[in-house]
């Protein structure tokens, strides 16, 4: 959905490497995390910075092949390593369906996928997912467990004012960004951890010290160079804001996802609140990356329903949810998502009362 946006930015994020640059596992920053390259590091910072959605003062950055291995990291860092049962993950449904998947994946004696995290009674450690604005229903969301054994990992892919207002700056234990979100660039694998505990980000750096012994420099040096000219774009008033940019194109979709829906019966779709955006200085109503749709009244299974007229959606139970609801991804290309709406359009229009 961003191309059209680093398109239009030209060449300002083209970068080079000469055959005998970036050879070393090592990065030369300071940083706790050693291959974490210092202009990253610092680009990550400005970021939160200027957007304010993110305390980064006395955080450790670790940095991560997606934030997709740091979720990884994360439950290995801060799964209890003298206990006699796994510790239990948990997150509220509808959750990333990738979560239990991660959680449980390998096996693992440190920790294991516990459900919902509304259903989780149990007086034992845990491990709860906050994930804000959520995916798939774009929820604003809080713990729900709220246990005095409680860790928590905080997933804020979408906590930038595309998609939500920044209501106020996090400042959680273990917070989890990644460039796929902010900016677009999912192809470059770059994700990272804010991390307040020094022993919990050890622990995430050995991890992927273990799995892949660091992240690729050329992607870092890219991200760096692509954080470095949003953050400008939303100081220097001759570039077109990106996250301005951004919000246009999510509300232009949503306006007109909602005008079809709005158009029968049949499906429903999430409210959001309007917040004042700290960082716009403006009111705006949350615009997740996905559309959280319920067929209405219908037994049937939506993913199902909506395949049988050429629409790829994600049913709601793989995210711990109902088969009623599925999951519409917001941030296709223009071209998918004008399709998806005719083609959602059409269903209506086929309906036999004319509804
Ligand atoms: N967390 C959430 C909530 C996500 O939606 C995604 C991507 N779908 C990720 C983490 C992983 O993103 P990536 O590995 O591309 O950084």
């Amino acid at each position: 959905m961003y191309e059209s946006y680093w398109r239009k930015i030209g060449n300002m994020c083209d970068i080079t490497f000469n055959g005998y640059e970036s050879l070393s596992y090592f990065a030369n920053g300071k940083s706790l995390c050693w291959f974490l390259e210092s202009k990253l590091e610092e680009e990550i910072r400005r970021l939160h910075n200027v957007v304010g959605n993110a305390i980064v003062d006395d955080y450790y950055v670790v940095i991560g092949n997606g934030s997709s291995q740091l979720i990884m990291a994360a439950l290995y860092a801060l799964s209890p390593t003298n206990q006699p049962h796994p510790i239990n993950i948990v997150a509220a449904a509808p959750f990333y369906s990738s979560y239990p998947e991660m959680a449980d994946f390998e096996r693992s004696e440190l920790h294991k996928w516990a459900g919902d995290a509304r259903n989780y009674d149990k007086d034992e450690p845990y491990i709860e997912f906050i994930t804000s604005p959520n995916n798939p229903d774009g929820v604003i969301r809080e713990p729900v467990v709220n246990g005095i054994q409680g860790k928590l990992i905080h997933d804020l892919a979408y906590y930038w004012p595309q998609y939500t207002a920044i209501t106020s700056p996090a400042n959680h234990d273990v917070m989890l960004f990644t460039v796929s979100k902010c900016t677009g660039h999912a192809g470059s694998r770059i994700g990272w951890a804010l991390v307040k505990d020094k022993e919990v980000g050890r622990k995430m750096i050995k991890f992927m010290e273990v799995s892949t012994i660091g992240v690729s420099k050329e992607a870092q040096l890219r991200a760096a160079k692509i954080l470095g000219v949003i953050s400008d774009s939303c100081v220097n008033p001759t570039l077109d804001n990106f996250f301005e940019y951004s919000q246009s194109l999510l509300t232009d979709r949503w306006q007109r996802l909602r005008q079809v829906v709005k158009a029968n019966d049949l499906y429903v779709l999430q409210k959001y609140p309007l917040q004042y955006c700290l960082f716009t200085k403006k009111f705006y109503e949350t615009h997740p990356a996905f559309a959280w749709l319920m067929c209405k009244g219908s037994e049937e299974d939506c993913e199902k329903l909506l395949k049988g007229h050429k629409l790829q959606t994600r049913g709601g139970e793989k995210f711990g949810s109902y088969s009623r609801n599925v999951r519409i991804s917001m941030l296709g290309k223009d071209e998918d998502f004008n399709i998806f709406l005719q083609r959602l359009e059409a269903i209506i229009q086929e309906l036999p009362d004319g509804n």
